[in-house]
């Protein structure tokens, strides 16, 4: 799918965390729109994409001077007390336009020289990996959350087919990993994956995320029931996948590898 992208003035960055974000002060989007355009993700429903003609993954806005900006509204925040971030909440920051145009790591620049207390980087991509350098100087202030919803690939291609490669962020975990940056894999909306899922995720990550649609999608479940996912389970024939019991089969998993304080259940694992 080809995206069309915009240039935008943003009037602010920095917006109030409310709802399944509400433990944090603040939530930060480089992009307004995300090319990788996932099939179950909620922010279709949200005003940003319905109030749009382009379909949703089919357009990006670029913020312009946004790191100035970012600077002088994470000092103003600052002043008046704690600052906790996550970055982000209805986008990927690590989109492939990041490649070129490096608003993500212009953020990133802002808060090494003036830190929150918190930031926790959300993303599916591998290209998380070139800010390293950056994200070492955050030292514990820092946590990159890796979605990985799944560990089959086939599944992948059907629900997320412009997403990275699920190999990827495994490897991505890896170097994160090798270069000391706090991480967690988040298996969020939770699809069908393997037995050995938690297996393949053990010498990765210490900690683990688990959350799906109805525990996770800010209205039970009835957003991702409009957005139609469910015929995609009927298609593979894995209709018991789509249920709100489904996450409990994947823990159960988890537990055989993970010590359970290392898992995590949907909201408690985006805390600060
Ligand atoms: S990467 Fe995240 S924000 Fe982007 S389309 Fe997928 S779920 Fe939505």
């Amino acid at each position: 799918m080809q995206s069309e992208f915009s240039y935008k003035n943003p009037k602010t960055l920095l917006n109030k965390g409310t709802g399944y974000l509400s433990g944090y002060t603040h939530s930060l989007n480089p992009y307004t729109g995300c090319s990788f355009g996932c099939s179950y993700c909620y922010v279709r429903q949200m005003p940003v994409s319905l109030f749009r003609k382009g379909e949703w993954g089919t357009w990006v806005d670029i913020k312009l001077d946004a790191a100035e900006l970012l600077r002088k509204e994470l000092r103003k925040a600052k002043a008046k007390g704690k600052v906790t971030i996550f970055m982000s909440s209805s986008t990927d920051p690590y989109q492939p336009i990041e490649y070129k145009e490096r608003v993500t790591r212009s953020h990133l620049e802002v808060m090494v020289e003036d830190p929150p207390d918190f930031l926790l980087v959300q993303t599916r991509s591998p290209l998380v990996r070139r800010d390293i350098d950056l994200l070492l100087r955050l030292g514990d202030r820092v946590r990159v959350s890796m979605t990985v919803e799944t560990d089959l690939e086939g599944i992948r291609k059907v629900f997320t087919p412009a997403a990275p490669p699920i190999n990827a962020r495994f490897k991505t975990l890896e170097l994160l990993k090798e270069a000391g940056v706090p991480t967690q894999a988040t298996i969020a909306p939770v699809l069908p994956s393997s037995e050995d899922f938690p297996k393949k995720l053990k010498p990765l990550v210490s900690r683990v995320c688990v959350d799906d649609y109805f525990m996770g999608d800010g209205s039970g479940g009835k957003r991702t029931k409009k957005l139609g996912v469910r015929t995609l389970y009927d298609q593979l024939g894995l209709e018991e996948w789509y249920e709100p019991s489904a996450y409990r089969l994947v823990v159960d998993r988890l537990k055989q590898v993970f010590p359970e304080e290392q898992i995590y259940l949907s909201q408690q694992g985006f805390e600060p």
